[in-house]
């Protein structure tokens, strides 16, 4: 009578958690993934300098004035890709070439900017506000975050300090907009231009890169 007690116990339940298990499929075939405007509304929030520093990455907001060569103040409504650069320009700082960008307004040279100048010295300077395009990407400026990465020499290879910076920023964008360390890309996969130039060179420091970032989104927010 005992075992055929147990026997009935054992069957419930399996019973029961075979119900439970029915019941999540059916729960999670009917809850929504969030679209990804909804993950961008989600992520600009959380994304604000004081975030930043909970993990500490100090960020530096220097908006550049809206103006139409290089904030021309068009909405951003997805992010689906982060575009890494180099400036291109051995030896600038973070705040001359955020400079620069704001220099655009006046003289109209060109059409140029980037959400984010990361300095050799590890510095980072946020020029355009994520709601809002940047002149980096070519075509992929209206769905993409960029960063533009000082560096000391020709060679285009970042300083320690400015590899670190990078990676963190790049990690903490990543968990907040729900992207993969794959959504990185280089600005070449877009237009083919050697940039950021030592990714383009060595494209195994680019694989490496990318699964830094990867260890990185586990021990940030
Ligand atoms: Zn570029």
């Amino acid at each position: 009578m005992k075992i055929k007690q147990r026997k009935i116990l054992v069957l419930c339940i399996s019973a029961l958690i075979f119900l439970m298990c029915i019941l999540g499929v059916i729960i999670n075939y009917f809850v929504e993934e969030p679209s990804r405007e909804e993950i961008f509304e989600e992520g600009y929030k959380i994304t604000s300098a004081d975030d930043a520093l909970d993990n500490g990455l100090i960020i530096r907001e220097d908006f550049l004035t809206p103006n139409l060569f290089s904030r021309p103040g068009t909405s951003l409504t997805q992010i689906n890709n982060i575009v890494i650069h180099y400036v291109g320009n051995p030896g600038t700082s973070a705040q001359d070439n955020r400079n620069y960008f704001e220099s655009l307004a006046t003289t109209g040279e060109t059409y140029a900017s980037s959400h984010y100048v990361v300095g050799i010295d590890g510095e980072i300077i946020q020029c355009v506000p994520l709601n809002e395009i940047a002149y980096c990407s070519n075509d992929r400026n209206n769905d993409t975050i960029s960063i533009e990465v000082c560096h000391e020499s020709e060679s285009g290879e970042f300083s320690k300090k400015a590899y670190q910076s990078l990676v963190m920023l790049c990690a903490w964008l990543c968990n907040a907009y729900k992207l993969d360390s794959e959504d990185l890309i280089r600005h070449y996969d877009v237009t083919g231009k050697i940039c950021p130039k030592y990714f383009v060179d060595y494209p195994t420091e680019w694989s490496e890169f990318k699964n830094d970032v990867k260890v990185m989104m586990k021990d940030i927010k």
